[in-house]
């Protein structure tokens, strides 16, 4: 038996299309939604990340404006750029690219994002709203979990969830999600007794770790549904025949650019499970639509707009 392979990036397809429907419509009404990225510096990994993110505004018709003040910036200055934004009306979300340079506190300036325009829904406000089950902004990469979940016809009521991580931007947000959708939730953890025993209870398996091919086929219940959000680059020649030994695409691939992307999940799960993330092409794709999602959202919620709870609900 071989696991159905969840396809990211058609999910994603719907909800972009999804996305651009309702901006579209927004836009004719006279409210297009914008969002504003700061990026400071020249990280080049941010860098990409951002350049993502733009493109998908500009393809899916949102504004956006990217704001790119220097390494140097004290933490007042980038207090009050995010101030200015804050007040713009025609800036719906912002988006302060992680990480930040040292001499800047993180943690002040991501408090001082109005938490209506907080698409990154990292705000205690927004993790307050999130766990009290009111309309606010989710996290984009669990809020992207749920989807690939819902547009999959997972049932999530009533099943058990193991959750493996506990970080405040994927393994708690998921947590909160699937109890808000009436699963029974476990979370793990590095400190978790028999992880492998704890994991195998699960019907849903949410790996969140950020250690290649740490959940193999001992790990899981035959038949469950295993989302694999790691993505870890492997280089070293053995831990890639490990996970990769006889899959020849990928080896011409490692041969080629001296390394390859991979889940926490090892290939081999896909032997046991019922259904399962690839890596690339799972839960990524999800993550850049989830936020243009979020700023349309973040538009609507501070017109004081309806705003069908996408998964924030409980149903
Ligand atoms: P963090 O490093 O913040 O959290 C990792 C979690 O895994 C921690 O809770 C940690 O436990 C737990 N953990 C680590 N080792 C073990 C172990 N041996 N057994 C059990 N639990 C363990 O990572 P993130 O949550 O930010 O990211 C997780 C992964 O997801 C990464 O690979 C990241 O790159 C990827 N990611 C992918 C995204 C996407 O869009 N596809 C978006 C965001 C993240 P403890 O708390 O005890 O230390």
């Amino acid at each position: 038996m071989s696991a159905t392979v969840l396809d990211g990036n058609k999910i994603a397809g719907e909800i972009r299309a999804e996305v651009a429907a309702e901006v579209k419509s927004m836009t004719a009404a006279g409210v297009r939604p914008g969002l504003a990225v700061v990026l400071v510096g020249n990280n080049p990994a941010s860098e990409i990340y951002v350049r993502g993110k733009v493109k998908s505004c500009e393809e899916l018709g949102i504004y956006s404006e990217k704001l790119t003040p220097p390494e140097t910036i004290s933490t007042e200055a980038l207090l009050s750029l995010v101030g200015e934004l804050n007040q713009r009306d025609d800036i719906d979300g912002i988006l302060v690219q992680l990480p930040l340079p040292p001499q800047v506190d993180s943690k002040r300036v991501l408090m001082a994002v109005d938490p209506r325009k907080d698409v990154d829904g990292f705000h205690p406000m927004n993790v307050g709203l999130l766990s009290t089950q009111r309309p606010g902004l989710v996290p984009c990469t669990p809020a992207g979990i749920i989807e690939i979940l819902k547009r999959s016809n997972i049932q999530i009521a009533g099943q058990e969830a193991v959750v493996v991580g506990r970080s405040d931007i994927v393994g708690k947000p998921v947590a909160m999600l699937l109890i808000n959708r009436n699963a029974t939730v476990t979370v793990c953890h590095s400190k978790t007794r028999d992880l492998a025993g704890v994991c195998r209870r699960a019907d849903i398996l949410v790996a969140a770790i950020g250690k290649a091919g740490m959940i193999t086929r001992d790990f899981v219940k035959p038949g469950a549904a295993v989302i694999d959000v790691g993505t870890n680059k492997v280089t070293d020649p053995a831990e890639f025949a490990r996970l990769f030994a006889g899959n020849t695409k990928r080896e011409e691939s490692f041969r080629a650019k001296r390394s390859t992307l991979a889940g926490d999940v090892h290939p081999e799960v896909a032997q046991v499970a019922g259904a399962i993330t690839p890596v690339p092409g799972g839960v990524g794709p999800l993550t850049i639509a989830m936020l243009m999602s979020n700023t349309i959202r973040a538009a609507k919620l501070r017109r004081g707009s309806n705003v069908e709870l996408i998964s924030a609900s409980s149903s």
